[in-house]
């Protein structure tokens, strides 16, 4: 099967297990774990932050700086699609009190304008805003790398108004590899980050959060709250460490196999890219209703050995990963444009 369904499918290679299997480790609840403590100091470096935590997913690293930025009755401003709205189950509410407020963006990213226009006034009806929440790149949006000016900008008008800023970084990976911008750049306007280690970077588990020491400290008492501290944890921290260092350039490849399906989709009648342009590692496409559902298509890819991912009424969503290659994203190319042959 070539599974295109999402960039998690991955399974860690040879070399991988090698690392995790040989990992020394320690008890982590202790702080004990050698290779934990490892990979934290490395993500702290890499984002120029003070300090990281490991956490066993990106909704837990998610959580845990919601926790830490807002009491119950505050709220958050995010892009209307983005992850922490449509697919962490309504946590900020259920394990904060918090709200999210959805703003409109385009293809995931939000404009300065409307965050200024968003942001309430100080007076006792509203809800006090206490974190804006960027998400890079966009996975809803379909992979967008949220312009990197932008960023910053954002960035400035937030620390002139007070409000601290959280990055959902899971795929910053692949934004820094699409721009070749440091993930230190990218993380600086930002007091928390998020990243994940099993999305593009094909580590079997895991996340991590960094931010200020203190941050972290009162992190590493929201972690154990929310039932994510583990033991002899370094197993899989090996996968993640081993993953930063050999995973990252590789996600250009991701990149232009993406860009081989886009290109695929965009000759195929009765299909659509949206957004039109893949900027990395996530394709999404309408499906004209004349030829089928997603699911539907989905199905008949399936017969075809390619597992894609029907999602709403009409879209389909294609990501690439280490675990296919060129010569899988050329069949699948190949299947996607014997759709409805262009005449
Ligand atoms: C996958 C994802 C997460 C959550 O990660 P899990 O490890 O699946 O909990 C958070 N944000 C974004 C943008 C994601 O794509």
């Amino acid at each position: 099967m070539i599974d295109l369904r999402s960039d998690t499918v991955t399974r860690p290679t040879a070399a991988m297990r090698e690392a995790m299997f040989s990992a020394p480790v320690g008890d982590d609840v202790y702080g004990e774990d050698p290779t934990v403590n490892r990979l934290e100091a490395r993500v702290a470096e890499v984002l120029g932050k003070e300090a990281a935590i490991y956490v066993p997913s990106g909704c837990m690293a998610n959580q845990i700086a919601v926790r830490l930025h807002c009491a119950p009755g505050e709220e958050i401003l995010a892009e209307r699609t983005s992850h922490v709205l449509l697919w962490e189950g309504g946590a900020p509410a259920a394990l904060s009190g918090v709200t999210v407020r959805p703003l409109d963006g385009t293809h995931g990213i939000l404009s300065l304008d409307s965050l200024r226009d968003a942001l309430p006034p100080d007076d006792i009806h509203s809800p006090q805003t206490r974190l804006i929440w960027l998400e890079n790149t966009h996975n809803r949006g379909g992979g967008t790398v949220h312009p990197f000016d932008a960023v910053h900008a954002i960035g400035q008008w937030a620390e002139g108004v007070g409000v601290p800023m959280h990055l959902d970084g899971a795929r910053l990976w692949n934004a820094v590899t699409a721009t070749g911008i440091p993930a230190a750049a990218w993380a600086r306007p930002f007091a928390t980050v998020s990243v994940c280690f099993s999305k593009g970077l094909g580590a079997p588990v895991g996340s991590a959060l960094a931010g200020t020491t203190a941050q972290i400290a009162l992190a590493r008492r929201y972690r154990k709250l929310f039932g994510g501290a583990m033991r002899q944890v370094g197993f899989l921290a090996a996968a993640c460490l081993y993953a930063l260092d050999r995973h990252v350039a590789r996600l250009a490849d991701d990149h232009a196999n993406a860009r081989l399906l886009a290109d695929a989709v965009s000759v195929t009648p009765g299909l659509t890219l949206d957004p039109p342009e893949v900027h990395t590692n996530v394709v999404w496409f309408c499906v004209d209703p004349n030829l089928g559902t997603p699911k539907s298509l989905a199905a008949k890819f399936k017969g075809q050995g390619i597992l894609v991912a029907a999602l709403g009424h009409d879209m389909v969503r294609l990501v690439t990963h280490l675990d296919v290659s060129r010569a899988d994203c050329e069949v699948v190319a190949r299947a996607i444009r014997a759709i409805a042959p262009a005449n």
